[in-house]
């Protein structure tokens, strides 16, 4: 497995390279920022981008992403949900004075437990909204590898004031869908550094028993 993290843009947004050396194919998950950068990148892994994965359309997770279908020609798949919040993407940008440009399309959308092939690999789409409308967490049982999105930080959780946040849900969508998986699984998030399942079930602050922080 070739798994690269590129921290991009200025809400220092980790964006991943996921391939499979033997059949050479890979994704993009969440371009957020700076395409250029990450489209050397990928040359470097020497990868056949064949699809671009988001676990959720916030500004930051997306920015790169009109920019490198040009390059890559493949399809954009997210939750049918981050539909919505793409349509707001150019009015959430002028909010923060930011102008957002071309809005990306999506070619198809990913259900919860989808299993999605990457050559050999296959990852696993696990629904967890609470954060973002349409929230996917991607789970490569095979590596033992989870990209938690902004869903689970090393020793923090999205946030939930922004549009179609909840933090009931957020919490749900962690202990259920999340909070199960093994101990030594290591957790990839969007922002920040990585982390384990077993160090954030023991460590991380919001999860603690009665922790209702959120
Ligand atoms: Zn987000
Ligand atoms: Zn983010």
């Amino acid at each position: 497995m070739i798994l690269e993290k590129l921290t991009v843009g200025t809400f220092q947004e980790n964006c991943y390279i996921l391939g499979d050396e033997a059949s050479g194919t890979g994704v993009l998950v969440d371009p957020g920022d700076e395409a250029v950068r990450i489209a050397l990148a990928v040359e470097q892994t020497g990868l056949e981008i064949e699809k671009i994965l988001l676990t959720h359309a916030h500004i930051d997770h997306v920015g790169a992403v009109a920019a490198l279908i040009d390059e890559y020609g493949c399809p954009v798949l997210a939750h049918r949900e981050s539909e919505q919040l793409l349509e707001q993407l150019p009015t959430q940008a002028l909010m923060m004075g930011l102008r957002f440009g071309k809005v990306p399309e999506l070619d198809g959308y990913i259900e919860d437990e989808e299993e999605l092939e990457v050559g050999n690999l296959t990852l696993r789409a696990l629904y967890t909204p609470g954060h973002a409308p349409g929230h996917l967490a991607f789970y490569l049982e095979s590596e033992g590898v989870l990209l938690s999105g902004d869903a689970l930080f090393a020793g923090s959780v999205g946030r939930t004031d922004l549009p179609g946040g909840d933090a009931g849900q957020l919490m749900r969508s962690i202990r259920e869908r999340l909070l199960v998986l093994p101990d030594t699984t290591v957790v990839h998030p969007g922002h920040g550094p990585q982390t384990t399942i077993g160090n954030e079930r023991s460590y991380n602050p919001f999860l603690q028993q009665g922790g209702g922080i959120l």
